[in-house]
């Protein structure tokens, strides 16, 4: 995809909140943490916080108030919604929809699709972009064994049935394959389906262009654009979003109630009711604004060079399997899962932590269908994730520890808790912040054992 409207050169990669967080091994030792967990949730950018730190004293509720302070937080919820529209590089006519997540985006957009519409996707996709297809007409086509078989199928599958939308994935979370989504969308056009793109993963690591790619809507999350305050957004052609019943029904949706009838708003007000994320929405705004103009040379050059010395470090491992979709596949985010010979991925994921402070996520990625044809016999895998926060010495510290486990094996006992495999004992404090463990209020005792 092209470079956006916001990009300008930069060489300089943007600091993470968190970048020099120690965390404490099984040892008693403390250890910088290495978050190679990005694709779940990656950390807010440094003026991410700030940005929001500076707006604070000015949040205040919007588009009601007649206050200065509403005023200021209306338009900063307006120009985040431009700021985010420009990021994707947006046609001037599409809709940008604050939602919590892309899993909210893509709901929403389930309850738009025009109701006879049928919904086509592969069966690699994360839940997100699986199950909220399910509750109206869909089809499910199998990936196969190469990109090109696969696009195939997709072409066969939408000249069989008329189908209204194809969702897809523009990079997997489970294996960091990229789609070529330019011949997708010339695909789907020609079949008169429209496209939507769940660039959970994608959009942390690649520029997108919505209108040089014709991609109807995209998807996508703060927290995984280094913006966690809670807020994702949902992009794309107004008529149906105008056209679709309000996702909510409730205040700030509507232009006029009566006793008996409403009229709604468009969108994007139509889908927003209640009070809007406004911190959330400008957190997302400003991580778009500091990425843009990285993510097409600095911050991908730095990703591809940390993924390189990821592949080559497992490929030296005995017994380490990497997983990938398709055996053409020409492009990958910084995602990679794997699997160890032998070695539960919860077990590998738990002496990581402990031993070495590194954050891994194993299971199955809530894809489910993915994981149960890449690894049918535990269907689980080990996922590391790198982003702008992720140095070199990271990546060491995780090929030396996978070594030192399959060639040694780990120094401390491990075993499932409630189903997750965790050290036994685990000495490390559960509560840094000391807010209370499991939640817990800190303080006079309460309850019962206060009587
Ligand atoms: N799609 C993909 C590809 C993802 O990786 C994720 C998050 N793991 C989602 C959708 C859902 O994102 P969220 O939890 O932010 O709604």
């Amino acid at each position: 995809m092209s470079t956006p409207t916001l990009a300008r050169t930069c060489t300089e990669l943007p600091r993470v909140v968190g970048a020099d967080l120690r965390v404490p091994l099984v040892t008693g030792e403390t250890i910088t943490y290495a978050n190679l967990d990005l694709a779940a949730s990656a950390p807010a950018l440094e003026d991410v916080a700030a940005h929001i730190t500076t707006l604070l004293p000015y949040y205040s509720s919007v588009h009601r108030g007649a206050g200065y302070a509403s005023q200021v937080s209306t338009a900063v919820l307006e120009s985040a919604r431009a700021a985010v529209g420009a990021f994707v590089g947006a046609r001037s006519d599409d809709v940008v929809v604050f939602t919590r997540n892309t899993t909210d985006a893509l709901n929403l957009l389930a309850g738009c699709v025009p109701h006879s519409g049928q919904v086509l996707c592969l069966d690699i996709e994360h839940h997100a972009n699986l199950l909220p297809w399910r509750r109206r007409a869909h089809r499910v086509v199998r990936a196969a064994a190469t990109v090109e078989q696969t696009l195939a199928e997709l072409d066969s599958a939408l000249r069989s049935t008329p189908t209204a939308l194809l969702a897809i994935t523009g990079a997997s979370n489970v294996t960091g394959e990229v789609l070529p989504v330019d011949r997708i969308v010339a695909i789907a056009h020609a079949a008169g389906a429209r496209v939507v793109v769940d660039a959970a993963q994608l959009a942390p690591h690649r520029c997108i262009d919505l209108a040089a790619t014709g991609v109807d809507y995209l998807a996508l999350s703060g927290h995984k654009l280094y913006a966690p305050y809670g807020a994702g957004a949902l992009i794309g052609r107004r008529d149906w979003l105008d056209a679709a019943p309000a996702y909510l029904a409730g205040g700030g949706a509507v232009q006029e109630v009566t006793r008996d009838g409403v009229e709604w708003a468009p969108a994007p007000h139509r889908h927003e009711a209640g009070t809007p994320n406004v911190l959330g929405a400008a957190a997302l705004a400003q991580a778009c604004r500091t990425l843009a103009p990285v993510l097409a040379e600095a911050a991908l050059e730095h990703e591809r060079a940390l993924l390189e010395r990821l592949r080559t470090g497992l490929a030296a491992i005995p017994g380490v399997e990497t997983l990938r979709i398709w055996a053409d596949s020409t492009d990958q985010v910084a995602v990679q899962s794997f699997t160890v010979a032998d070695r539960p991925a919860g077990y590998v994921a738990a002496y990581l932590s402990a031993e070495h402070g590194i954050g891994v996520r194993d299971g199955r990625f809530c894809a489910h269908p993915l994981l149960a044809t890449l690894n049918p016999d535990s269907g689980e895998a080990v996922r590391v994730s790198i982003g702008v926060g992720t140095t070199a010495e990271h990546i060491d510290r995780l090929i030396d520890a996978l070594t030192t486990l399959v060639t040694r094996g780990a120094s401390w006992t491990y075993a499932p808790i409630d189903g997750r495999w965790a050290p036994t004992p685990d000495p490390r404090p559960i509560d840094p912040l000391g807010i209370g463990a499991l939640g817990l209020p800190v303080g006079p005792a309460c309850g019962p054992a206060g009587h």
